[in-house]
């Protein structure tokens, strides 16, 4: 086989942000991309928020974007609150035909589908049939690895339904956190995406000490919700399923030779949402923005550190939430941090928090939150 720039191994979310910044950036560059599914990006609908990445890789971000909507709500309680601010949804189908496209166009480039690696190294790849491929830049974006024994985190785990309605649903923009539901168990709330004026993805989300996953028992919540918000369904469209790790220990060691283990095989991922897609795209835009040669060094290194402080933080607000909150309380935390101010929850969903938004996340007022007076005896 021919020798490659980059050969990048999974075409999953990460990857498919590499291939759309290098061609923005690196026109030239010779990618060869190696996916053991039959398509590319799996079955998933990944939002992101405007403002979590920068107005330069929202260039070439722009192609995946199947849906956009001006802003979102929130539902607690004792809390309804609307944040402005574009979010926006990229589907696995878009990203397979744009992703796929771009490289199969590209004369000096190469899709493999439905082609397992077995081995991956600095420099080389070995897939399942034998065959080895050499390349300058090797990126391991193989996804999440199955937890290690005894590792501590709580998960993000979900099940969503896209939802063909038989009227219009008026809503116009998402329902991020419909927390009005029993939080008996730990905090849980729907997520609800207008997709098309009878069409809903609505997802029944919990946070919880276990990855295990009920898909019946949330299968029937996510239908019994619909029928208390008046919606007649029609026709179940699709189903997506998540279980998100939200770890609260071990350490984010900036990689300093090859492969680069990226995405979630890397650990660069948001460790308080379990979402990837910020740092993915940040991560794409530095390795597009340098030449292959010239990736691994101090630059790398001081990029890495600056996601490990964050992975440390948001550690620590896992450990709280997961530790040392009763499960029936948790949905407090959330619901004083939704009355924060638009900046800082906008900072904590890219994971740039600054030393004010630590200290607002962290300094709680009733409701407590996240406050150490909470944690020291005092009440909600
Ligand atoms: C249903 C769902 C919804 C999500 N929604 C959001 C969201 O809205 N926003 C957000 O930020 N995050 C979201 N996430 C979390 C995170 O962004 C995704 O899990 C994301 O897909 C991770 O990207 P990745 O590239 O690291 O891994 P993946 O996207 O999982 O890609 C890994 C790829 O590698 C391939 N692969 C694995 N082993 C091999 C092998 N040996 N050889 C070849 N190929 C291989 C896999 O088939 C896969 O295609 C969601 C996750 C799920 C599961």
């Amino acid at each position: 086989m021919d020798h490659f720039d980059y050969i990048l191994v999974g075409g999953g979310l990460q990857n498919g942000l590499i291939v759309r910044a290098l061609r923005a950036r690196r026109p030239a560059a010779r990618i060869l991309l190696i996916e053991r599914a039959a398509r590319l990006g799996g079955n998933h609908t990944w939002c992101f928020h405007e403002e979590d990445v920068e107005a330069r890789s929202r260039e070439w971000l722009e192609a995946l974007v199947v849906h956009r909507w001006p802003g979102y709500d929130v539902r607690f309680p004792r809390l309804r609150r609307t944040i402005e601010g574009v979010y926006s949804a990229v589907t696995s189908e878009r990203l397979h035909a744009v992703v796929g496209a771009e490289v199969q166009d590209h004369a000096a480039s190469r899709l493999l589908l439905e082609s397992e690696v077995s081995d991956v190294e600095a420099g080389r790849v070995t897939l399942r049939s034998g065959e080895t491929v050499e390349g300058g830049v090797v990126v391991d974006g193989r996804g999440p690895l199955p937890p290690a024994n005894g590792s501590r985190a709580g998960y993000q785990k979900f099940l969503g339904l896209e939802l063909q309605l038989a009227d219009a649903h008026g809503l116009e923009r998402p329902l991020l956190m419909d927390a009005t539901v029993d939080q008996s168990e730990g905090f849980r709330f729907f997520y609800v995406l207008p997709l098309a004026p009878a069409g809903l993805l609505v997802e029944d989300t919990y946070f919880h000490q276990s990855p295990a996953l009920e898909p019946d028992a949330l299968r029937r919540g996510i239908l019994s919700y619909a029928a208390s918000r008046g919606w007649e369904v029609r026709r179940i469209v699709r189903e997506e399923v998540g279980v998100l790790p939200m770890p609260w220990s071990g350490r984010f060691v900036p990689p300093r030779r090859g492969p680069l283990a990226a995405g979630y095989r890397g650990g660069w991922f948001h460790p308080g949402t379990g979402y990837s897609f910020p740092v993915a795209v940040r991560l794409a835009e530095f390795i597009a923005g340098r030449p292959p040669s010239a990736l691994f060094g101090p630059q790398l290194t001081r990029f890495g550190r600056r996601h490990a402080r964050q992975v440390l933080f948001t550690h620590f607000l896992n450990r709280f939430l997961f530790r040392w909150y009763p499960p029936a309380a948790r949905h407090s935390i959330f619901e004083r941090f939704y009355r924060l101010p638009a900046a800082t929850i906008g900072d904590f969903y890219a994971l740039r928090l600054t030393s004010a938004d630590r200290f607002r996340l962290l300094s709680g007022r009733p409701p407590s939150g996240l406050s150490l007076r909470y944690r020291l005896g005092g009440k909600d």
